[in-house]
This record gives structure tokens, sequence and C-alpha cells, in this order.
């Protein structure tokens, strides 16, 4: 229950536990009883006193202490630096305490269950910036952020999460609902007071309403932006054997993780090569040639391209400029052109044209073969040749609309879009509604309606479900 979340303290070990570990770990408390946990653990250092006793430090805020850590009995758990950070200034806005313990896993976990029994309760994922978000430091939006920075995998995608942890999105979308809630108002007095008060002018009560509408449109395509610098954009490379499809996943991640082979049929089953371009984490996946075959092994690899290319964001079809296009290629792009269609994401398809030093692309590329793809490269996988041609078609491919505020780019999330969407429908009904003449009530409606939804980006309207599944899917610590 959220509600009465703030009445304990939480800790928590906010560094790595599984896996490797660094040379140092910290453990994080939080709430009223942090001071007095940390005093009944904590003997500084400082004091040259004879005696040295528990109870007996006074943390000062934001103030680095060096002292050891004692259990019950007195014996020594740890070296530690306690970090206070008190009340308002911490980033949960209660009392905060780090224990910066020695790495390696024994002495945090030590400190971590000597916190425990002098009354913590171990954290649960995200339940820090839960607190944060409930003692008004952040909201939603921006504690979503907080999620999307410790997971992004790519410097791109760690800029627009704090860009949204900045308050972009939070900016707009609080100043969308404020928008909505006056309009709410302007129309419920007339609804109440329908003689008292001049007629509305809702002329320009429909221009707000466009702009608004305008801004949650162009925050919503941000969306795909997002998702693709999250997750990451699957790229199925697909063509007939010995075309140079291994050879072009060699040259884009200047790796060797393919194996090239000039024996045509080898590449059986899929490669993958993580690269980034543009900023958005790529995953390349090398496929075996498509063909139908009698070979039992050379079709299993079949079935998995089939099954890559179904997830791909993009597919790359590689063909060969020497032999030009042939039947086998045109087999395979009718199987692409089925994957397509079977895809559940929007695929998107480019041509590449490989071998290009041995003859050239344009009669390839200037056939009716060449049309049905979203973009048209030329390449010499051998040579590294058509590498920025393909880099900048491929963002092109993938690129989606900016939202600069404050000159930072941020990006929406799925349940912030869903959100928007609604918003956004709900701004094109009370339009309708406004210019059909329709009683105001329906009006009121439609923008209470906006209104919800914006406060569900915020978190201003949003249910404790909601909140639970967004804050369970942070790791501990956070
Ligand atoms: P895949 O079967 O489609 O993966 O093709 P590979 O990448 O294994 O390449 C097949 C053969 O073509 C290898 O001998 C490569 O060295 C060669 N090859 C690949 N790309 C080029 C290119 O752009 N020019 C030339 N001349 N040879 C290439
Ligand atoms: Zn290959």
């Amino acid at each position: 229950d959220h509600s009465n979340g703030t009445g304990d303290t939480i800790a928590a070990i906010v560094t790595p536990t599984g896996g490797q570990h660094g040379a140092v770990e910290i453990i994080r408390l939080s709430g009223p009883s942090a001071i007095a946990i940390v005093k009944s653990l904590f003997l500084p250092a400082r004091k040259r006193q004879v005696k040295k006793l528990r109870n007996d430090w006074n943390p000062v805020s934001h103030m680095v202490e060096y002292g050891t850590i004692i259990d019950a009995s007195g014996a020594l758990i740890d070296e530690v630096l306690v970090v206070p950070m008190l009340a308002p200034r911490s980033y949960t806005r209660e009392d905060v305490i780090e224990i910066q313990c020695h790495g390696g896993g024994i002495c945090s976990r030590r400190v971590l269950h000597l916190c425990l029994e002098a009354g913590a309760r171990l954290a649960q994922p995200g339940e820090f910036t839960l607190r944060a978000f409930l003692n008004g430091r952040l909201d939603l939006s921006q504690a979503e952020n907080v999620a999307q920075l410790v997971s992004a995998k790519t410097v791109s995608a760690a800029e627009t999460a704090l860009a949204g942890l900045q308050g972009g999105l939070s900016l707009l979308v609080q100043s969308l609902r404020a928008e909505c809630i006056e309009m709410l108002a302007d129309i419920d007095a007339r609804v109440d007071f329908d003689d008292e008060l001049p007629d509305l002018d809702t002329i320009s009560l429909i221009q707000r309403i466009q702009k608004a509408q305008q801004q949650v449109e162009q925050a919503l395509t941000t969306e795909r932006r997002g998702k693709l610098l999250q997750v990451g954009i699957q790229v199925a490379i697909v063509g007939r054997p010995n075309v140079g499809k291994s050879s072009l996943l060699n040259a884009w991640s200047q790796t060797n993780k393919a194996i090239v082979t000039s024996v045509a049929g080898t590449t059986r089953d899929v490669i993958e090569a993580g690269i980034v371009v543009g900023g958005f984490p790529v995953k390349l996946l090398d496929t075996a040639g498509i063909r139908d075959t009698s070979d039992e092994v050379e079709s299993i690899g079949v079935e998995r391209s089939i099954v890559a290319a179904r997830g791909a964001d993009v597919i790359v079809m590689v063909v060969n400029a020497k032999d030009g296009w042939t039947e086998e290629d045109t087999h395979i792009f009718d199987r692409v052109l089925k994957i397509r269609e079977m895809s559940s994401r929007v695929a998107q398809s480019m041509l590449v044209i490989n071998k290009i030093d041995q003859a050239s692309a344009s009669t390839i590329a200037g056939s009716k073969f060449a049309n049905p793809f979203d973009k048209v490269v030329a390449t010499c996988a051998t040579q590294r040749v058509g590498f920025e041609d393909l880099e900048a078609a491929f963002l092109e491919l993938v690129g989606t609309g900016n939202v600069i505020v404050g000159g930072k780019m941020w990006a929406v999330n799925e349940r912030q879009a869903e959100q928007l969407l609604r918003a956004s429908k709900a701004l094109e009904r009370l339009q309708v509604s406004i210019k059909q003449n329709l009683p105001m009530d329906f009006w009121a409606v439609d923008i209470k309606e906006a209104a919800v939804a914006f406060g569900e980006v915020s978190g201003d309207d949003v249910s404790e479900e909601v909140l639970s599944r967004i804050f369970s899917k942070f790791c501990i610590g956070k």
C-alpha cells in the first residue's frame, strides 16, 4: 500500500549485488528512523574519545563521516563512510543515509542485515523513487525516466531519459492539464450560471483546444524514437547465398562476429552483431540465404531467417550487382514481403546492391525491382564502400520526430503515449461538440477526460494500481 509507505524506513544495497562486485558497496536508508538506525550501529572515528559509544553520532547533512560499523556485541563489521542527506535535501525528501562499505558482497550484506535488525525494512524495487514521487520531488513522468536512465544502453538513450528527468514532458503536460482545468472552469460556470455571464468565445476556445492538441501530437511523435532508443532496432539481413550478407554485417559492425565464407549456403545460424547507429542501439541479424532446400540443416537456417525477419524493425535485402536481379532474388523478395505482411511491427525495407566493385548498381537500382523498397543503397562490403550512405538511409528509415524543449530531446514511453492519445481523442471530440453546438455538459465530459489523461502522465490522477505497475519495473535500490 503506497499511501502509508512513507511511515517506515527502507534500506537496500544500491550497488550491483549479483555477479561482479566493485571496490565499494553502498547501502541506502530512507525514512524517519534512518538516523536512529545508523546511530545505533555507527561509531564515528572523528571523536578521539577514550571510549567510543553508540548513539554518539550527530549527522551533519551532506558531510561525509568516517568510522566503523559494530554489531550488538560490539564486534567490528566494517570500516565505512557515512553520508547523511537530511530531509528535505535528499532524493526522497526524507532523511537519507548512505553507508559506503568495502566491496566483495560480504560487508554490505552484514551491514544491511544490521540495519534491518535495527528496524529498517528491505526496500522494494523502485521504492526510493516512489517516495521521491509521493513526496513531490519528481512527477510520475520524471520518475519513469529514472528507470529509463539506469537501463539505457547508449549515450543517446541516457541523454533522452535525462532530458525527461529534467522535466521537459512534465512541464508540457502540467501546462496542458492546467489549460484543460481552466477551460473546464469557464464552461462549468456557464452551465451553472447561464444567464449572468457573457457568452463563451467559441472561436478562441477552439483555437486553444487546437493548440493543445498540436502539442500533444508533437509529443506523440517522440514515442517511436524513445522506444527504439530503449529497446533497440532489429535489422534482419536477408538475401540468397554469396551476395555478401556476412561481409556486410562484418563491415558494418567492423568486427568479425559473422563467419564469412565463399561456399554457398554455409551461413546456417542467425548471427548477431550489436552496433550503435546515430545513438540507436542496433542489432544486426545475419540470416542464412532464404531459399528452398532439401538439405535439412540448411532449412533450419532458413526457418530461423524467416523468424528473424519477422521480428525485425528493418529488413535489409542484399543483392549482387554483378549477377543483376535473379529469379531467386524475386523468390526471396516475395518471402520478405510476406514476412512484412505477417510482422506485428511495421518493418521497413532497404535494398542493398552489393559488389559494386564488379558491376554498376544502376542496372538494378533503375529497375522495377528496386521500386518497392523504402531505400536503395549501393555498397562494396569487402572495401567498406557505401556505408555512409547506408547509415544515412538507415537513419532516415528509423528517424522520427523530435520534440525539443529547452534544447533537450525527450521521448514519451508507451504508457505516456497511451494517455496522450486518449487526451488527443478527447480534444478532438470536444471540438466536434462545440462546432455542432451540443449542450455544454457534453463539452465538460471531454475536457475532464483530457485533464484526467494528462493527470495520468504527471501522476496527479494516477491510480495505485498503475503506480505499482510502474514502480515494480525498477531495480531494487532505485
Ligand atoms: P553471404 O553468403 O551472403 O553471407 O556472402 P558472404 O558475405 O559470405 O560473401 C560471399 C563472397 O563474396 C565472399 O568471398 C566475399 O568475400 C565476397 N564479397 C562480399 N562482398 C563483396 C563485395 O562487395 N565485392 C566483392 N568483390 N566481393 C564481395
Ligand atoms: Zn553469410
